[in-house]
């Protein structure tokens, strides 16, 4: 049976003390919902002495209608997104997507957004992975992934992270130095390794989402092998703003790439009515994307599959509209 390792965990009550916390201990890791940090420890692939529970933190959870539009607590449960209300349809659906009910009540929004990047060889057992010598981001010098690589591509498969880029979410950052605003766009970097682009000592407080035009539809698109558990190994978010029956804007955001989303701009696409020869071209452009071997199943049947859950997605939207 794995074990998690002993370790101290602290219980901040403020959001600044957890800041200073945190910076005062850099070797520890945030603890919110725990369903990917707890079998992470179990397995060996985060190694720290102590977790800060975040938690009990004042605010952790709830979703409020604000002037500007929406603001979602960092702590708040994703099944209680599932069944919101408020919260735009698209992300509704993502966040019931996510592992199985169970996960869902304990699983938090910010520990999705901050959720680490996986890879097959690295999201393994302990023995699995010392067979393989390690790898970049596991006691190695080699990536399996990209010969001679000498970055990790470790894929970004948190399923709210493509459809809240499309809805151009804002995060609300506590450091030890004060309060920062970030574009969620520019939250991840190109190294699985450390693909967060947070300071030391700075957590996730709460995301904000503008208000949509009646105009704008998203849909996000999730596929994985088994539906009842499964992690995305394709996944998109598509976004149309439209001037019906045409599209005005948009843009397409590719999940389970690499460490971070990939945005392709629909811009070309202003003026063209929305229908099936639109959705093929949005299909075919969501087929440039190159799959790697960073998640299992054949790089060329994602790379296919991609291409028909964006021409769904395109479908989708003509329909709702
Ligand atoms: C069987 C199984 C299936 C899963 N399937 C999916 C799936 O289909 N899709 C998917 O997206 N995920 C999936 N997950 C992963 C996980 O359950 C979710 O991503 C979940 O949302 C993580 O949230 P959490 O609150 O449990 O985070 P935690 O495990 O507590 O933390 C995750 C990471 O986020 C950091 N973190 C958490 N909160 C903050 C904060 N406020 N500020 C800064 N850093 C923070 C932690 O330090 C840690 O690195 C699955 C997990 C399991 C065990
Ligand atoms: S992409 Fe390469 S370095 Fe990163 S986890 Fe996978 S094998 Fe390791």
């Amino acid at each position: 049976m794995l074990r998690i390792p002993a370790l101290q965990v602290l219980s901040p009550t403020s959001w600044d003390e957890a800041a200073q916390l945190l910076s005062r201990h850099p070797e520890a890791r945030v603890l919110a919902g725990g369903t990917d940090m707890l079998p992470a420890l179990k397995t060996g692939q985060v190694k720290t002495p102590t977790l800060i529970s975040v938690s009990r933190l004042p605010g952790f959870s709830g979703i409020e209608l604000t002037t500007g539009g929406l603001r979602i607590a960092a702590g708040t449960p994703l099944a209680d997104l599932a069944r919101s209300p408020l919260v735009p349809t698209a992300l509704a659906v993502a966040a019931g997507l996510v592992a199985g009910p169970q996960i869902r009540r304990t699983a938090t929004l910010g520990g999705n957004l901050c959720l680490d990047t996986r890879c097959r060889y690295v999201n393994q057992s302990p023995l699995y992975r010392q067979s393989l010598g390690g790898c970049l981001k596991s006691h190695g010098d080699t990536c399996h992934v990209v010969a001679g690589g000498t970055s990790c591509v470790a894929a970004l498969s948190a399923d709210t992270v493509p459809v809240l880029v499309a809805l151009e979410a804002e995060l609300d950052l506590v450091g030890p130095s004060g309060a920062r605003g970030l574009a969620l766009s520019e939250l991840y970097n190109a190294d699985g390794r450390q693909h967060l682009s947070l300071r030391p000592g700075e957590l996730l407080r709460s995301v904000r989402l503008p208000r949509l035009e009646a105009s704008t539809r998203v849909v996000y698109r999730k596929w994985r092998p088994r539906h009842s558990l499964d992690f995305p190994l394709v996944s998109l978010a598509l976004r149309l703003d439209l001037d019906p029956p045409c599209v005005r804007d948009g843009q397409l955001v590719v999940g389970v790439l690499g460490p971070r989303p990939r945005v392709l701009p629909l811009t070309r696409l202003a003026g063209r009515p929305l229908d099936r020869e639109l959705a093929e071209e949005i299909g075919r452009l969501a087929g440039s994307c190159r799959p790697l071997a960073n998640v299992p199943y054949d790089e060329a049947y994602r790379r296919q599959r991609l291409e028909v859950e964006a021409r769904r997605a395109a479908l989708e939207i003509e329909r709702l509209s």
